[in-house]
C-alpha cells in the first residue's frame, strides 16, 4: 500500500465542472425559452433536447455541490458537448461560424479527463470538425474549403499540443511535488505525513497489521564519537536494511533517529518478524572512513486496531519503547 495522495486534480476538475455544467444548463434554459418564444412544430425536437440538456447539466451541478460528483459524470459532460457542436454545425447552413467553438474543446477535455483520454478525444475531434468542414462544404466552390481546413487544423492543433505539453509537465510537477512532502530527504524514506495517510488505507482496508516505533540505541555517542556525518550515514543504512527486509512503503522514518515500521500480519508473524529485524540491525556493522560502527535499536510493538487513531497507538508504542530502554536497550517490548 503506497501513500495515496491526490493534490490538486479533483478540485480543479471540479470547478471546471461546476462552471461549465452552470453555463450548459443556462444555455440551454435560454436557448429553449428563446424558441418557445417563436415556437413552431418544427422546433419541437431542438427545444426537447435543449430542455432535455439543461435539466440534466442543473441536476449534475446540484450533485457536485452535495458533493455527489463521479468521474463518469465529466465524461458526460465533454461527449454532450460534442454532441451540441455537431448537431449545431451540422443543422446550421454552410459556412456558419459553429467552427469557431472547436477550439475550446482540447482545453476543456485536458481539463475534465485524464490526459490520455483528453488527447484522444481532441484528436478525434480534429477529424471530425475537418470531416464535417469538408462535407458541408465541398460542393461549394466558392467558400475555399481547404483553406477552410488548413485554418482550422493549425489552431487547433496549437491549442491541442499546448494542452498536452502543460497537462504532462503538470501531472509530472504533482508527483514531484508529493515525493517532496512525503519523503525524508536524507534517508529517502517516507515520513510521517505518509504514515498517516498509509495508516488510514491500512485501517481501511481491515487486514491485520502492526505498528513496530524503533528508537537507535545510544545516537548521540555515535555523532559525538565519529561525527555527524558518520550518524547520516547509520540513518541511511539502516534504513537500507529495513527495506531489504520489509518492502519499501512500509518503511517510514518519523524523527530524528526513530522509525516506524508497518509489519504486516497476524500478531504472532508480525512479532517473531519485528525479533528478526532488531536482531539483523544488531548484526550489521556501518563502514564510515576507517570505522566499522555497530549500533543496536529499542522498540515499542503494537498491535494495529482499525479502531485505533495513529496518534494514540503511537503513543501507545512509545510507552512500550520507553519500558524497552530502561530493560537495557535493544530490545522490542510489547504488550
Ligand atoms: P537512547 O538510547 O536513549 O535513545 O539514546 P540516544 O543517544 O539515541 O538519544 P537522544 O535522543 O539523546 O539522541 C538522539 C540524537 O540523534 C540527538 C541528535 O543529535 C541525533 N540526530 C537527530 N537527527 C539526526 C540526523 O538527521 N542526523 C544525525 N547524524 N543525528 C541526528
Ligand atoms: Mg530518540
Ligand atoms: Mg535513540
Amino acid at each position: 500500500m503506497a501513500p495515496d495522495f491526490n493534490l490538486s486534480i479533483s478540485r480543479l476538475r471540479k470547478s471546471v465542472f461546476l462552471t461549465m455544467s452552470g453555463l450548459l444548463a443556462l444555455g440551454a434554459c435560454t436557448a429553449a425559452w428563446v424558441n418557445m418564444l417563436t415556437y413552431s412544430p418544427a422546433k419541437f425536437p431542438v427545444v426537447l433536447i435543449e430542455a432535455i440538456v439543461a435539466v440534466i447539466f442543473g441536476y449534475l451541478l446540484v450533485q457536485t455541490l452535495r458533493h455527489q460528483q463521479k468521474p463518469w459524470h465529466n465524461s458526460l459532460l465533454i461527449y454532450t458537448y460534442i454532441f451540441i457542436i455537431v448537431v449545431a454545425h451540422l443543422g446550421l447552413k454552410p459556412g456558419n461560424t459553429v467552427i469557431n467553438w472547436w477550439f475550446s474543446f482540447p482545453l476543456l477535455s485536458f481539463f475534465l479527463l485524464s490526459h490520455r483520454h483528453a488527447l484522444a478525444v481532441s484528436t478525434l475531434m480534429l477529424a471530425l470538425a475537418m470531416g464535417l468542414q469538408i462535407y458541408t462544404n465541398i460542393y461549394d466552390r466558392q467558400l475555399y474549403w481547404f483553406a477552410g481546413c488548413v485554418n482550422l487544423a493549425f489552431p487547433y492543433l496549437i491549442i491541442l499540443l499546448v494542452s498536452y505539453v502543460y497537462e504532462k509537465m503538470r501531472l509530472r510537477h504533482e508527483s514531484e511535488l508529493i515525493d517532496y512532502a512525503l519523503t525524508d530527504p536524507l534517508t529517502k524514506a517516507y515520513n510521517r505525513l505518509a504514515l498517516k495517510n498509509c495508516f488510514a488505507q491500512y485501517c481501511d482496508s481491515q487486514a491485520p497489521f502492526s505498528l513496530l516505533l524503533i528508537d537507535l540505541d545510544h545516537f548521540k555517542s555515535i555523532n559525538d564519537s565519529f561525527g555527524h556525518d558518520a550518524g547520516d550515514q547509520v540513518l541511511i543504512e539502516v534504513k537500507e536494511l529495513f527495506c531489504r527486509l520489509l518492502p519499501k512503503n512500509q518503511v517510514f522514518r518519523i524523527g530524528g533517529e526513530e522509525f516506524v515500521l508497518i509489519l504486516e500480519g497476524n500478531n504472532e508473524a508480525n512479532l517473531q518478524q519485528a525479533k528478526r529485524l532488531r536482531e539483523a540491525v544488531e548484526t550489521m556493522s556501518v563502514k564510515y572512513q576507517e570505522h566499522a560502527i555497530s549500533i543496536t535499536l529499542s522498540g515499542g510493538y503494537v498491535l494495529g486496531d482499525g479502531g485505533n487513531d495513529l496518534s494514540s497507538l503511537l503513543k501507545q508504542a512509545d510507552n512500550y519503547l520507553y519500558i524497552a530502554k530502561e530493560q537495557g536497550r535493544n530490545c522490542i517490548v510489547s504488550e
